[in-house]
């Protein structure tokens, strides 16, 4: 049995939908105290909405987290409306396939921008509350793409995945002193409205290339990082945890065969 997370404050960044809103709904079962948070109020407020249907305390902020102001005020937010972060989980993220072909500065930029930049803004933006309190959970959603894999079209999003993974081991070590723990989960691919819009073909390949023979769900990452927020992981920090399936194991399709010796 895990300790109550009852009253505790979350912010989770990019919960509109996707893995944020998961994660956001899990934490609201859970007795938390919701900052839901995206670019567009309204996506964000249905969320909120979903969250107290259910019987959950939930706030909607719009906020961009490629801007440091936005983030500034989303912490704030938090305290006001929850008086403290207990826990943040810095999610919002982008994939846009661009092969390095025809990739753009402008392309490379955003992703950095958002991914990675936007990671290191919404976690800087919350310390000073955490560090207040003596204890916090960040808890950082990357990927499998990049920290351990490849994928052509995806060397601008690999690389901030895999960023956000350095970002976190020397943000564990600053943080450590303070009761402040920092993980990751690492994703393989989750059905997702994003990942739907990569399209139907990306979509079977990708259960084709899963042991499992699905994508995971949003829950199947929820439960991770609930696990990282909870007490019982006071003593884990700077940790990656891949949540895909078994997607990242097989050397090759031979692999597969069900007859292989
Ligand atoms: P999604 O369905 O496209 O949702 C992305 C969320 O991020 C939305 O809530 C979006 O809301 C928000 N967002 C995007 N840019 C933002 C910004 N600049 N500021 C604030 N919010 C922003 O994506 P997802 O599949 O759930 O992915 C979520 C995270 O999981 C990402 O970090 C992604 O890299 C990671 N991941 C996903 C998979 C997968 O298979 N789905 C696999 C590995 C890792 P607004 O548009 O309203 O801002």
């Amino acid at each position: 049995m895990f300790t109550s997370l009852k009253g505790r404050s979350v912010i989770v960044t990019g919960a509109s939908k996707g893995i944020g809103r998961g994660i956001a709904l899990r934490f609201g079962l859970a007795g938390c105290q919701l900052m839901v948070v995206s670019r567009r109020l309204q996506e964000a407020k249905r969320v909120a909405a979903e969250i107290t249907a259910a019987g959950g305390t939930a706030e909607a902020l719009a906020a961009d987290v490629t801007r440091q102001g936005d983030m500034q005020a989303m912490a704030q937010a938090a305290r006001d409306k929850f008086g403290a972060i207990d826990i943040l989980c810095a999610n919002a993220g982008i994939f846009p396939a661009s092969p390095l072909a025809t990739m753009t500065e402008a392309d490379f930029d955003l992703v950095m921008a958002t991914n990675l930049k936007g990671t290191f803004l919404a976690v800087s933006a919350c310390l000073a509350a955490m560090k207040e309190q003596k204890r916090g959970r960040i808890i950082l959603t990357s990927s499998i793409t990049g920290p351990v894999t490849g994928y052509s079209g995806w060397s601008h999003y690999g690389a901030s995945k895999a960023g956000q993974l350095g970002f976190m081991r020397t943000a564990a070590i600053e943080l450590a002193p303070h009761g402040i723990t920092v993980n990751a989960v690492l994703p393989g691919n989750i059905a997702t409205e994003g990942l739907a819009d990569l399209g139907k073909e990306y979509v079977q390949a990708m259960e084709a290339s899963v042991p499992m023979r699905r994508l995971g769900s949003v829950a199947d990452i929820a439960n991770a990082a609930l696990f990282f927020a909870s007490d019982e992981a006071a003593y884990i920090t700077g940790q990656s945890l891949v949540i895909d399936g078994g997607q990242i194991l097989p050397e090759s399709l031979a692999a597969f065969a069900t007859d292989a010796p």
